[in-house]
Parts: C-alpha cells; structure tokens; sequence
C-alpha cells in the first residue's frame, strides 16, 4: 500500500509538472492485464477531480497506450523495436535497483519469459 501511495504522489507530481508546462497528456503504461472493467471511467474521473481541484493547471489527459496489449505483448513491441528494456522500470519499491521480488518485478520477469525475451535487467533478487 505504501509503495501505491508513492506512485500515486509521483504521478500527480508529473501531472502539476506536465500541467504547469502546458504539455497536454500523460501516457501511462498500463496494459492488457492489469485493466479492469472501469479503468478508462477511473482514468477520466481522476483526471476530473485533478482539474477540479487545480483549476489553475492547464488539463491533462492520461492515456494508456498499451491497454490494448498483454505486458509480453508490450515486451516483444519494445525488444523488436530496439528499446533496451534494462533501462525501464517496474519494481514498486525505491530501491537504488529494482528488488526482483516485488509483485511488479515478478510480474515483469514472468512477462519476459512469456515473451521469450532474454531479461537483462539488474535485479536486487535474480
Ligand atoms: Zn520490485
């Protein structure tokens, strides 16, 4: 729970960041398996309320561009388009190195075998 309460601090930290600097969304990498029935309508609502209690901000809208893909779909999109996954982050702790334990990082490892993609990332626990 601690680890969500940061991201959620982090994101609307970018999102004043993004608001104050006029950019006008935020992409977000939630995919396939972890939407739920109302995770566009949760997606919208949040960015209502943010609006609405920061009117001053210029809006942002949140997308998440791979909801429409598993998150081996987005790993093998990412590898054949030459993106050095070591340097992506999923670990839902503040190590210095992603822990390789948490629920993320085993979701991410099991994402990269799925995908059939060697995972080259530095884990605190391989
Ligand atoms: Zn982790």
């Amino acid at each position: 729970m601690r680890g969500g309460c940061a991201r959620i601090r982090a994101r609307l930290i970018f999102r004043n960041f993004a608001g104050s600097k006029g950019i006008p969304k935020i992409q977000i990498g939630l995919t396939k398996d972890q939407f739920r029935t109302n995770t566009h309508k949760f997606m919208k609502t949040a960015g209502n309320i943010l609006n609405f209690f920061e009117p001053t901000i210029a809006p942002v809208a949140v997308e998440a561009p791979f909801a429409g893909l598993t998150k081996s779909g987005v790993i093998k999109l990412a590898d054949s388009s030459g993106v050095d996954l070591k340097d992506t982050w999923s670990c839902g702790m503040n190590g210095p190195i992603q822990c390789g334990a948490c629920p993320s990082c085993v979701a991410r490892k099991t994402a990269f075998v799925d995908a059939g993609v060697v995972d080259t990332t530095n884990y605190e626990n391989p």
